[in-house]
């Protein structure tokens, strides 16, 4: 998507060869117009899906995930990463290991919020090496729900998590790939518009 593209060349700061911040528009200050494009988009190329559910995790994907919600007309459930008493007793869970934190935590969805009759599209801001969605695809998967397809806002296609997923069969829909970090340069796949 073009205009992902010109945003990330002007505003992201690359943390390393490895990791770029998106903090004045998607991870810590939301752009709400900007991102209303992007899940315009998001609609846009699964609107053909049967969708009854948009799942996401906790905090970075709620955003686009509501926004996206808006035009699928269907709810939100983000999977918890903190443990809390309020949370109902039956869950589905998944371990996740973190690529930015560099630790393991546990995902957390209750299980009145998924049944089998679910279509699930899965929401996230960032593809990495894709630890956070097999967490939420294993947590669909125990429900017994059907996975209807997953969205990424960027993906770094020099990490694995793009390749795991689409080897799975899954539609996997990132609105930018990132195929290189080259100094202060990001260099996109070209084919993804
Ligand atoms: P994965 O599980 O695919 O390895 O990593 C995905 C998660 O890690 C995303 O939910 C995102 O929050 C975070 N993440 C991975 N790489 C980056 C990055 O380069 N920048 C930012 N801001 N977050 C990242």
């Amino acid at each position: 998507m073009k205009l992902l593209k010109e945003r990330i060349r002007e505003d992201a700061k690359i943390v390393s060869q490895e990791v770029v911040k998106v903090d004045s528009f998607i991870n810590h200050q939301i752009d709400v117009d900007f991102l209303e494009q992007l899940a315009e988009e998001f609609y846009r190329r699964f609107k053909d899906k049967k969708i009854t559910k948009i799942l996401t995790i906790e905090a970075s994907g709620i955003a686009i995930a509501i926004l996206a919600a808006q035009y699928f007309k269907v709810p939100v459930v983000f999977a918890k990463k903190t443990v809390s008493r309020n949370l109902d007793k039956e869950t589905y869970r998944s371990k996740v290991y973190s690529f930015t934190k560099q630790k393991e935590y546990d995902i957390q969805v209750s299980a009145r919020y998924l049944n089998p009759e679910d279509h699930i599209l899965i929401l996230d801001d960032f593809l990495a090496n894709g630890k956070a969605a097999l967490g939420l695809v294993d947590i669909v998967e125990q429900s017994g729900a059907q996975i209807s397809g997953l969205g990424f806002v960027i993906e770094k296609g020099f990490q694995e998590g793009g390749k795991a997923l689409r080897k799975m069969g899954f539609q996997i829909e990132s609105l930018a790939i990132i195929k290189e970090i080259k100094g202060q340069e990001i260099i996109f796949e070209e084919k993804v518009e």
